[in-house]
Formats: structure tokens, C-alpha cells, sequence
């Protein structure tokens, strides 16, 4: 029996992929072998590999001016990799602290350069972003980091923040794929692969071309963005098994009608459940209306001696993974593009429930 997963990540992954993944482990397409057997070196590997990044570029329509990596390390990796790629000692990147996110890209980019912190959206308790048009960019800075959306604290920017001559870029993990982007708009984009697009072990990262080549001389190789561009990520062993699998990812969300399609589906999960939280004077959200992120929902009931009989109410009815983050408490309802809306309406009916008996 599978129940309806809303953990933040790892998170549900579309059940077509894990049947299809089912179907091909001990022999894919005739090879005889599981995909984590085989070299990466293989024709067949490199098919897989070279397919998914197609998709990819496909789907979100990456310019041809942009490399796609494939990576490990998680986004926390990227944290350092974003500065040693693109600054040289001494210089100054800006950042934009919206959350646990970006703080945390914050501190790991400050053992590099010095930071400066173009917005702090702590006053509000991280329940905004900043006005659009508000940010005042240095114009010496190595680039402007931003965390599109915010996992822990469900607040999401609605609008691509201006950097003007600076490169832009952003830490993607929690809602890439989960609706149309304008790639073009940015420097760099990286994601960890186990909240929208597949399991956890892989780090896609997108970087403009001219961006390449900066990396500083104590870069560590699989960290270098321009050596594994020169590799196809393959300067070491890649992760082939996520590789693979995030390749039926993207053919699924492909198959589903893409991004525009994707954010449709997103828009009404969202729309559902924020409708309910709004509606309900039981429930409540921590977020302004406007920066409230589409796929992390982070809600709170009156009382917290009411959060365990809610989780448990909630396992009883086949929900899981609804537990807010250890650092902050409440609930929190992921839902990545493989949640369907029938998941989110059975979270919903729960709530009602709850509240009939609690409030
Ligand atoms: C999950 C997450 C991370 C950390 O990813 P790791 O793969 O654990 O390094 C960083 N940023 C955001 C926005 C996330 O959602």
C-alpha cells in the first residue's frame, strides 16, 4: 500500500518511474545487466546519460550558450562551489538571506569571500522576499545568489530579482521543474536532484558558458565546474543510478505535457490547500500571501499540543512526511510535481476532519 508522501526531500517520486525503473532493473533494454551495473563509460550509459541531458535542455529550455552538469555533493556542495567558481580571493558576492536556504549558502560562501547581504528578510521572520525592484546590487560584486524557493520556510519569490550587469544566481532544489523558468535570466542555476527530480545523489547545475574558466586554482576537481563541463560531468564516477532514473523523471513530466503543464497542476494544488488553511480560522500560514511558495506548505494549527494527534490522525488516513522541519515546528506539505491533487484533497478532507473534532 503506498500512502501520499509530502516529505520535503527525498520525496515521492511518480509511480510510473518506479514501475518503469522496476521493470528495467535486472535487464535494461536488453544488456543483460541493471543500469548500476554498467560502466559509465558504456555506450549504453553515455545513451542514458546524453538523453536525460536532451530532456533536460528541452524541457526548460536551456540556451545553447549554457553547460548542464550532473554533479554530487547535494546543493549544500554548490554552496561552495557558486564562490570558488566565480570569485577570486578577496572579492565580494551579494546575497539575498530570505531562510535556513540561503543562510546556510551565506555561511559556507563567507570561509571564501566576503558577503554582503543585499536584503535580510528576518525582521518579518523569513515570512517575505524582498519588494521587487528593491535589491541594490554592488556593482563590483562577483554575483548576486539568491534561493528561489525557501523548503523550510515555504516562501518563494514570484518574480526574477534584476542584478543588472551581475551574474544571477540561484539555488533551485526545492521547485526546479515545478513551472516554467526563464533560464536566460541567469548566470547559474543548481539543484539537488531528490525534491522535484529524482532521488537523492545527484546536483544538476546549469552555467553560462562565459562563466566558465574562473574557477580558482584550489578548486577541487569535482567542484569545477569548467573541468566537468570539459568531462561531461564524468571526470570522476557521476551517480549513474540517479542519472538514469532522473532521465525517466524528465520523460514523465514530458509525458505529462511539460512545465506548462506542470504548473497548472502545481497552481491548483497549491491554490487547494492555501483556499483550506485560509478558509478554515483553525489552520494558519506563517507566510505573506505573496511569497508563498507553490511546493512547500508550511501551516500551523492552534495550539502545538495539537501537532502529534494531527500527525497521527494524518498517518492513520495514509498521509506522511507532513511534520514541519525540526528547526521551526508546525506542518509542512510538500508538494513536488509528483504529488497528485488527489493526495492534496485527501490532505485537505483530513483537515476538515480534524478541525470538526479540535476546533
Ligand atoms: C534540500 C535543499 C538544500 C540541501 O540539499 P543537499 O542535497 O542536502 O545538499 C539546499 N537548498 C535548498 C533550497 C534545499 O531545498
Amino acid at each position: 500500500m503506498r500512502v501520499y508522501n509530502f516529505s520535503a526531500g527525498p520525496a515521492t517520486m511518480p509511480v510510473e518511474v518506479l514501475e518503469r525503473a522496476q521493470s528495467e532493473l535486472l535487464d535494461w533494454s536488453g544488456s543483460g545487466m541493471s543500469v548500476m551495473e554498467m560502466s559509465h563509460r558504456s555506450k549504453e550509459f553515455v545513451g542514458i546519460a546524453e538523453a536525460a541531458e536532451a530532456r533536460l535542455r528541452s524541457l526548460l529550455g536551456v540556451p545553447e550558450d549554457y553547460a548542464v552538469l550532473f554533479l554530487q555533493g547535494g546543493a549544500t556542495g554548490q554552496f561552495a562551489a557558486v564562490p570558488l567558481n566565480l570569485a577570486g580571493p578577496g572579492a565580494t558576492a551579494a546575497y539575498v538571506s530570505t531562510g535556513a536556504w540561503s543562510r546556510k549558502a551565506i555561511s559556507e560562501a563567507e570561509k571564501y569571500l566576503e558577503v554582503r547581504t543585499v536584503a535580510d528578510e528576518a525582521p518579518t521572520n523569513y515570512s517575505t522576499v524582498p519588494a521587487e525592484g528593491s535589491l541594490q546590487v554592488p556593482g563590483d560584486a562577483a554575483y548576486l545568489h539568491y534561493t528561489l524557493n525557501e523548503t523550510i520556510g515555504g516562501v518563494e519569490f514570484p518574480y526574477v530579482p534584476d542584478a543588472g550587469d551581475v551574474p544571477l544566481v540561484t539555488d533551485a532544489s526545492s521547485t526546479i521543474l515545478s513551472r516554467p523558468l526563464d533560464v536566460s535570466r541567469y548566470g547559474v542555476i543548481y539543484a539537488g536532484a531528490q525534491k522535484n527530480l529524482g532521488p537523492a545523489g545527484l546536483t544538476l547545475v546549469i552555467v553560462r558558458k562565459d562563466l566558465l574558466d574562473r574557477a580558482r586554482q584550489e578548486t577541487p576537481a569535482v567542484l569545477d565546474w569548467t573541468a566537468m563541463a570539459g568531462a561531461g560531468s564524468m571526470l570522476n564516477t557521476p551517480p549513474t543510478l540517479a542519472w538514469y532514473l532522473v532521465g525517466l523523471v524528465l520523460e514523465w513530466v514530458e509525458e505529462q505535457g511539460g512545465l506548462p503543464a506542470m504548473a497548472v497542476r502545481n497552481r491548483d494544488k497549491a491554490d487547494l490547500l492555501y483556499r483550506a488553511i485560509d478558509g478554515s480560522g483553525f489552520y494558519s500560514s506563517p507566510v505573506e500571501a505573496s511569497a508563498r511558495s507553490w511546493m512547500n506548505v508550511p501551516f500551523l494549527v492552534p495550539d502545538p499540543a495539537l501537532e502529534k494527534p494531527f500527525l497521527e490522525a494524518a498517518a492513520e488516513a495514509g498521509l506522511s512526511g507532513l511534520g514541519g522541519h525540526r528547526s521551526v515546528g508546525g506542518m509542512r506539505a510538500s508538494l513536488y510535481n509528483a504529488m497528485p491533487i488527489e493526495g492534496v484533497q485527501a490532505l485537505v478532507d483530513l483537515m476538515t476532519d480534524f478541525e470538526k473534532q479540535n476546533g
